[in-house]
């Protein structure tokens, strides 16, 4: 990771959370090194499907979407998109490759989901975006999942045991990616409301 980038992400965040508390630290955390980072860095999306479902992650992961077509997806898209547009939030991509929503001012990373239930993959997957911006050098961020429809909101810090997670979930889905065919799985609840699930049960 060049300084450059790093100062630069950086700046841009001071400016979009007014705040002070940003602590830009040269200690690179957790066990991977840069270069075993680099090469495992992915999307919020792979993350977030390596804990709802494995078969979902590898198809996804060899260009096989089908998320456009179904309407819960379509229904929590507009969900985060019209959620909480009281206060000030501005989407951040970063390296072409996270999408990060701040809540401007206060130093969070949101995740704005439809339901609880898949709560551990959101969170992870926030978990992720901290852990990203951390290898960044930038610290003092907290992360918020947010259920509207329930009007709840959860806390995600990350700490060490938090970032052991991260990596271990990082260096596991390279591992299914690399997989010649989807891991077999057992029909989930889940599987009903799954984009997917013409494809695996159709
Ligand atoms: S339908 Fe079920 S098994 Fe298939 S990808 Fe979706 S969650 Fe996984």
């Amino acid at each position: 990771m060049g300084m450059y980038r790093h100062k630069c992400l950086g700046a841009q965040l001071m400016e979009l959370l007014s705040m002070d508390q940003l602590d830009f630290s040269s200690q690179q955390p957790g066990t991977l090194t840069d270069e075993e980072f680099e090469s495992l860095r992915t999307n919020g999306i792979k993350v977030n499907y390596y804990v709802i479902c494995q078969k979902k992650l590898w198809l996804y992961s060899h260009d096989i979407r089908m998320e456009t077509r179904n309407e819960r997806v379509s229904l929590g898209r507009l969900l985060h998109q019209r959620a909480y547009r009281d206060q000030s939030r501005r989407e951040l991509l970063i390296d072409n490759l996270i999408k990060i929503d701040l809540l401007e001012g206060s130093g969070k990373v949101l995740e704005v989901k439809y339901s609880r239930r898949m709560r551990e993959a959101a969170r992870l997957q926030v978990l992720y975006y901290l852990y990203y911006l951390k290898r960044l050098g930038v610290t003092g961020l907290t992360g918020e999942l947010r259920f509207p429809r329930e009007k709840r909101r959860e806390s995600v810090l990350l700490d060490e045991t938090a970032e052991r997670q991260v990596e271990a979930a990082l260096r596991d889905i390279r591992r299914i990616e690399q997989l010649p065919v989807p891991p077999l799985v057992e029909f989930m609840p889940i599987c009903r409301s799954c984009a997917y699930a013409e494809l695996c049960w159709g």
